[in-house]
């Protein structure tokens, strides 16, 4: 008779209160355990017996916390945290061209990883493991998300409006180019390219950032269809409303992300789902700017993929994927005063798995054997999340993200408790209030 006890070694063994898996079975486990070897989960099950066949090399206990896979933000600008607060109830334009457009032509690129730096440590403290990002500076972000141990995909930005960031669309296609080059390999981050919008992008200019993502096999990303107003003037432009010009240069596609997508009609939904485009809905940042609501169940009954994003810290002014949940769900209800529409379930799926898919990194957003060991974990013994009935109507419905407890990922436990492992927060925070400052107020 075998004495011995052979477990199998592993990095970390991670207990659970509740696991919400996010899987295909959306299985749900009370007392459960992960065990994560090289950053992936090498196995998930019940806490008594994955601590029988496991010997760790170190335990993390959330045994009093709901564990879901880590969210993903599937748009935002996160150096945009530099400017948060600086213009507020302004319309879009004004808030554009008047405001964000002038404090970005004083921008380098140590304030963009300064800004990128302090939006990582917003999203890891509300539980986000991996976002998609569209800026300028991409050196200075890929930079700032490597040090920080997210996940993103950093979109290189494009329009043509003079900016500090880059003076040409040639200029800004060589930067996305050796972006590309620099994170062949990388397994936290991905290279994209983002054409800012029908309205600052020329059709051949668009046609360009098409081309570039099909030769480089990466992800478009833009802001498409966010008021009436870019419909119209998209109509008188180009003979077209934004969907349509879109599709007809070649933009929509499976590899195509289309930010907000509110002012959208049958046809434009139609034309995404044929094309299996996706879509960032930003419900906060549209309900700020006054943009409307984005028709999300019409989009997810014709089959697109929608995840969730907060856009940048200047229009949210948040980056917490929690709150933008909870307003996804409850925004839907009131546009069809219908309780059953968009339920807890789809708002985390949004903000999970479909996000993940919306990203085209579809191992993310769910805890699965095999995939990455990015998680969040909510603190069950905060008053709002008792009695702990139903784990997803709580993370939906009753938590705020204040509750998130420990943020991992790729097995690096990154947040905990309100502090930052490996990252000097106070020392980040000093200097990027500094920076923020003389941006906008600049010496004279
Ligand atoms: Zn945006």
């Amino acid at each position: 008779m075998q004495t011995q006890h052979h477990a199998i070694p592993c990095d970390t063994l991670v207990t659970a209160g509740v696991l919400v898996s996010q899987n295909d079975d959306r299985q749900i486990l009370a007392d459960a355990a992960l065990a994560v070897t090289d950053g992936r989960i090498a196995a998930l099950g019940p806490a008594d017996a994955l601590a029988n066949a496991y010997a760790p090399k170190e335990t993390l206990d959330l045994s009093g916390c709901l564990v879901l896979p880590g969210l993903v933000n599937t748009h935002g600008h996160a150096a945009m945290t530099l400017f948060r607060g600086l213009c507020d109830d302004a319309p879009l334009h004004v808030w554009l061209s008047e405001h964000i457009w002038p404090a970005e032509a004083r921008l380098d690129a140590a304030a963009v990883a300064l800004g990128t730096r302090l939006a990582c440590a917003e999203m890891l403290a509300t539980g986000t493991t991996c976002f998609c990002d569209a800026y300028l500076y991409v050196d200075a972000i890929a930079d700032a998300v490597q040090a920080s141990g997210m996940r993103a995909v950093i979109s290189q930005g494009v329009f043509e409006i003079e900016n500090a960031g880059f003076k040409t669309v040639d200029a800004a296609l060589n930067a996305a180019g050796a972006l590309a080059d620099r994170l062949a390999g990388n397994d936290r981050l991905r290279p994209a390219i983002f054409p800012h919008a029908v309205y600052t992008c020329s059709a051949k200019t668009l046609t360009r950032c098409a081309d570039f993502a099909h030769s480089r096999n990466v992800l478009l990303s833009t802001h498409a269809a966010e008021t009436a107003r870019e419909n119209e003037d998209c109509l008188q432009a180009n003979g077209a409303r934004v969907i349509a010009y879109l599709n007809g240069l070649g933009l929509l596609g499976p590899q195509t992300l289309l930010a907000h997508g509110v002012a959208l009609n049958n046809d434009d939904i139609g034309m995404l789902a044929a094309t299996s485009t996706s879509v960032a809905h930003c419900p906060k940042s549209n309900m700020k700017l006054g943009s409307g609501i984005a028709p999300v169940a019409a989009l997810r009954a014709a089959g697109v993929t929608v995840g969730l994003g907060t856009d940048g810290a200047a229009s949210n002014n948040t980056l917490n994927l929690f709150s933008e949940m909870q307003t996804a769900a409850l925004l839907q209800k009131v546009a069809a005063c219908d309780p059953t529409t968009l339920s807890a379930g789809a708002a985390l799926d949004m903000a999970t798995r479909d996000g993940a898919d919306a990203v085209g990194w579809p191992e993310l957003g769910r805890l699965a054997v095999g995939g990455p060991a990015d998680l969040c974990a909510l603190d069950l013994n905060r008053p709002q999340l008792a009695p702990a009935f139903d784990p997803v109507s709580d993370a939906v419905y009753a938590a705020n993200g204040g509750e998130v407890a420990c943020t991992m990922v790729a097995g690096t436990v990154l947040y905990r408790n309100g502090a930052f492992p490996g990252c000097d927060y106070p020392a980040l925070l000093a200097a990027f209030k500094k920076t923020a400052a003389r941006l906008v107020r600049p010496a004279s």
